[in-house]
């Protein structure tokens, strides 16, 4: 990046300037980048922790295709770290507690389990916790005895790995025996695990899927400032969050700086995404607090109504330039969060500086956001609202089953949000499609290989209110 601009400026500002390209195909162009200090995506975009925006399903296709999710933190504890494990039991190649019977059960026990549950190939244990058997479809075949008890017609050779066996070691031996199902057993014969097939082959489905290092969907978890968050914060991280973003509209305060350190005293191997701030300073302020990565954005937000009520923020593409100045130099990746309306503003966001961006209401309209789907006036919406609206707050304390909100709170709440109805848009997998394909058409007329060289070799052009006029459909009556 070249220009520097003398006043703050926003994604409609500028253009990136076209240069001589290189690139023979577009959609091979690699979108890879980092989300924290220790933590890749294979596509540089994040759902954003709203109640209209992310829970578990959201999280799930976030995470498939390449993203994150960041699971809000407008619910109990309790059901925060519901929504985690939910999103972890998704697509782990290796099932935890798999069923198990026991020597002393019977073929009509086992009929009725795979009746219920659709599963072949029970693991038998003997009693205790060793394995020693298992009862395949075929076992099963012509028994019509069903008290004849699971010890006469089980298959005992059976072949197993132990618990640290790798996806592809797995996938070997899956192959070379022929068989459905790898029970993991460690050196005393205890059962501690099971590999499927049927899971390995939903694995490749999604190739570009974030992975925790157990091979788990990655999950993005929210919180709060108060001190009595470090408790959520220590059961998120049990449930295996993958990061925590504590999450404030001015995270440029001691509120913020006091309990990153904690955390990052308390749980020293988690990924601290730190934020909102603005400025170079905020950006260092969170740095030596302790985070893994900036989240930037004061204002920018489609249902943000900050700039109007406090009067405070800083124009977003400014915003992202001035904080990535001063982050990238320390190997901090930056978060460029809200005002993301179209493929072209993501484009922009990177080529500032920014490692990844954070997208709210453009994705509150799709199937996976949490909320029903309306009609209006013949046209389908669901809806989006900002977390620091009295809607959403109002919302949050019934679903904490706190006491109703009274008069007088209601008079007090000084609101910086508004809810709002945006357009339904399909499902976020097609969306995410279309963002990407706009990013890397984007990189190619910039002639980057990549999302750093995005940044090395963007040129911004700003132009007038009539260039940006030129810049949309004009003239012609769009259908
Ligand atoms: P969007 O993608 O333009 O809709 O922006 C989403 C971002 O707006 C979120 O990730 C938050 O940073 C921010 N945001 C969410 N709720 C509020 C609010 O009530 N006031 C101000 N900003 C908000």
């Amino acid at each position: 990046m070249k220009v520097l601009p003398d006043v703050a400026l926003t994604y409609d500002d500028v253009l990136l300037v076209p240069q001589y390209s290189d690139v023979a195909s577009r959609r091979k162009l690699s979108t890879q980048t980092r989300l924290t200090r220790g933590m890749n995506l294979q596509i540089p975009i994040i759902s954003a922790n709203m109640d209209t925006v992310t829970e578990a399903e959201m999280a799930i296709t976030m995470a498939r295709e390449g993203g994150i999710g960041i699971i809000h933190r407008f619910m109990t504890i309790d059901e925060q770290v519901w929504q985690i494990q939910r999103v972890k039991k998704t697509e782990s190649f290796i099932v935890e507690n798999p069923i198990t019977l026991t020597v002393s059960h019977t073929v009509g026990d086992v009929k009725k389990i795979v009746e219920e549950t659709y599963t072949g190939g029970i693991l038998v244990l003997d009693g205790g916790e060793r394995l020693v058997g298992i009862i395949t479809t075929r076992d099963l075949l012509f028994e019509e005895d069903d008290h004849k008890p699971l010890s006469e017609i089980m298959t005992r050779d059976v072949v197993t790995a132990p618990p640290d066996t790798t996806l592809e070691q797995a996938e070997k031996i899956l192959h070379e025996h022929r068989i459905e199902k790898l029970p993991l057993v460690d050196a005393n014969g205890k059962l501690v695990g099971l590999i499927t097939m049927k899971d390995i082959m939903k694995i490749a489905e999604f190739p570009k899927a974030t992975k925790d290092a157990r091979g788990r969907l990655a999950v993005g978890a929210a919180v709060g400032v108060k001190s009595t968050e470090l408790k959520r914060v220590e059961r998120l991280l049990e449930a295996g969050a993958d990061c925590i973003v504590v999450d404030i509209a001015h995270g440029d305060s001691k509120l913020e700086m006091d309990i990153i350190k904690a955390i990052r005293k308390n749980f020293t191997h988690a990924q601290i995404v730190g934020g909102n701030v603005a400025t170079a300073d905020g950006t260092q302020r969170l740095i030596d607090a302790g985070v893994d990565a900036v989240k930037v954005g004061v204002g920018p937000g489609s249902i943000c109504i900050t700039r109007v009520v406090a009067g405070a923020g800083i124009p977003q593409l400014t915003a992202i330039m001035n904080c990535a100045a001063v982050a990238r130099p320390q190997n901090i990746p930056i978060i460029a969060d809200g005002g993301i309306r179209a493929s072209g503003d993501v484009v922009k966001a990177l080529a500032g500086g920014a490692s990844s961006v954070m997208i709210g209401s453009l994705l509150a309209g799709t199937d996976e956001s949490p909320g029903l789907l309306m009609t209006r006036k013949g046209h389908r919406y669901k809806v989006s609202r900002g977390m620091a609206s009295l809607q959403a707050n109002v919302a949050r304390k019934a679903r904490e089953g706190e006491a109703e909100i009274t008069q007088e709170e209601i008079e007090d709440y000084v609101s910086e949000g508004v809810e709002a109805a945006v357009p339904y848009r399909g499902s976020a997998r097609e969306m995410l499609g279309q963002l990407v394909g706009g990013l890397q058409s984007g990189m190619s007329y910039t002639n980057a290989h990549s999302v750093d060289e995005l940044y090395e070799k963007a040129v911004f052009i700003r132009m007038t209110e009539v260039g940006l006029a030129e810049s949309k459909p004009h003239d012609v009556d769009v259908m």
